[in-house]
């Protein structure tokens, strides 16, 4: 992270504030919290809920086993679809999936809570070290998978599982993808992410080296000449720059390499912060971005967003969460100029915009607010590196309904491929997904080895 200079201020809290701003954000239920929680499952048939799960997770199901006081059979559950519910659990957006769909909305606007049910069995069996699976005898395939993310660690458990040995390249020291270096501190605490990488791995018949980054240290050709199949799960490794006068001076960062350099820190005490934050964007880092600082002791945090609140991409709960924290949010401006004293930022100035047949517009009037930091949080981008040769459609890898590429024998899934949510949760199913395929298409390689013997 580029050195924090004056303005930015670590310790600004003490140690018990910084303790209580990065508890966790919904702790477990207790058990008997969980069993009047999934008392009030009316147990649908053809369920809405799970019809709305990107993982299809068969939400009765696992409600009634809990309810029946079994969580260890409604943690399998869970995990038969998605390896990963326990961070699902802790970071869906339910509030726009499951629990939107539910219909216990309908009669008492309050869904049944789906997400802390599912967080309630899955930490059990986790704290338990409880393994549900076993890989199926070996195939002799192999397959290499390029990021620890949550689409490589689901493709990779699924692949293990039916008797493949994988090989997981990542290019950072520590597995977990975005659950290890984005997501917000306070939704994960506790080393949760780590933990459920370990819980991952116990399966067996997945390695994992890190350090090792497709484009710099192998090519996507040594992969493919080195494995069965390949699956590039590599995430969104870019972010869109600011392009305004002044986006360079020092205290302008990168909100993702922000929320990294947090996530990493052992001691929140430790993280520089401004006392008058500026974010830009409307999505869920600068959501996260935005808490965080305020979370960290920067008096005045203003999210600025260059269109209304019905187009921000954070969901209505997120944004709400961040206001409960004192975040202030302001629409429809977009930033032009950022202002310094003695190199180090001091205000940033916006023009406000409008919509005009549709079509955003600058006003032409302006407004400056004073920032000695500005996190910026305009959308991730394709790392193109290593990925000649690559069809790409809407600025990501092209893939079929399979997640198959242009380049046959190569699948890919997750952010860097295009049809996804760019949630947690949309990744493991498109790991998962592809790891079938990639089963099927081996076993055809396999088949057709046997009948040429
Ligand atoms: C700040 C932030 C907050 C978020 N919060 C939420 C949330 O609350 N809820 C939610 O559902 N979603 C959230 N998301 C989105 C979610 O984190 C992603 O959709 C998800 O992590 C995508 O998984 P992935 O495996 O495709 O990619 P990633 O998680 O990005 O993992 C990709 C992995 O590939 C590695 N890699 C990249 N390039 C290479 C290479 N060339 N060689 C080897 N390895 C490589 C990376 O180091 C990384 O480990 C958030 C995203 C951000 C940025
Ligand atoms: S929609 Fe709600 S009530 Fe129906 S099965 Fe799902 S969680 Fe239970």
């Amino acid at each position: 992270m580029r050195r924090l200079e004056p303005g930015l201020k670590a310790g600004r809290l003490d140690a018990a504030d910084y303790a209580k701003n990065f508890s966790d954000l919904h702790p477990r239920l207790g058990g008997h919290e969980a069993l009047v929680a999934s008392d009030r499952c009316y147990f649908c048939h053809d369920a809405p809920c799970m019809t709305a799960c990107p993982t299809a997770i068969d939400i009765p199901m696992f409600i009634r086993q809990i309810s029946t006081g079994n969580p260890l059979g409604a943690a399998k559950t869970i995990f038969d679809q998605n390896i990963l519910g326990g961070m699902c659990a802790r970071v869906c957006p339910t509030e726009t999936l499951c629990e939107e769909a539910c219909v216990r909305n309908t009669a008492e606007e309050r869904p049944v809570e789906i997400g802390r049910l599912q967080r309630y069995a899955t930490d059990i069996a986790i704290e338990e070290g409880r393994q549900f699976y076993r890989p199926a005898a070996s195939t002799g395939r192999t397959v290499g998978i390029v990021g620890a993310g949550p689409a490589g660690l689901a493709a990779a458990h699924r692949l293990a599982m039916h008797g493949h040995q994988v090989t997981i390249y990542e290019a950072k020291d520590k597995a977990g993808g975005l659950n290890e270096y984005g997501i917000a501190a306070y939704k994960t605490p506790n080393d949760f992410a780590q933990k459920e990488v370990d819980y991952i791995l116990s399966l067996g018949n997945i390695d994992v080296l890190d350090g090792q980054m497709m484009g710099r240290d192998f090519t996507l050709g040594d992969l493919q000449a080195k494995h069965d199949a390949v699956f590039l799960g590599a995430g969104l490794g870019n972010v869109n720059g600011l392009n305004i006068p002044g986006a360079k001076i020092n205290g302008v960062l990168d909100a993702v390499e922000f929320i990294a350099h947090l996530r990493q820190a052992d001691n929140k005490a430790d993280v520089p912060v401004g006392r008058d934050v500026v974010v830009i964007g409307g999505g869920m880092t600068a959501i996260d971005a935005a808490v965080q600082a305020k979370l960290l002791g920067a008096e005045n945090v203003t999210i600025c967003y260059r269109r209304g609140k019905e187009h921000m991409n954070a969901s209505e709960f997120e944004q709400d969460l961040a206001t409960s924290k004192g975040v202030h949010i302001r629409h429809w401006l977009q930033p032009k100029e950022v202002a310094h004293h003695g190199g180090h930022c001091s205000a940033i100035t916006f023009e406000y915009t409008h919509l005009e047949n549709g079509m955003m517009k600058g006003t032409g009037h302006t407004t400056e607010i004073k920032a000695d930091q500005i996190l910026v949080a305009i959308g991730q981008k394709l790392d193109g590196q290593g990925l000649d040769g690559l069809k790409l459609e809407g600025g990501k890898i092209a893939i079929d309904t399979e997640g198959r590429t242009s380049i046959p024998g190569v699948w890919a899934g997750g952010d860097c491929a295009f049809g996804g949510q760019d949630l947690t949760v949309s990744a493991v199913a498109m790991g998962r997904d592809a790891a079938e395929s990639i089963n099927r298409s081996l076993a055809v390689m396999t088949a057709g080895a046997t009948a040429v013997a």
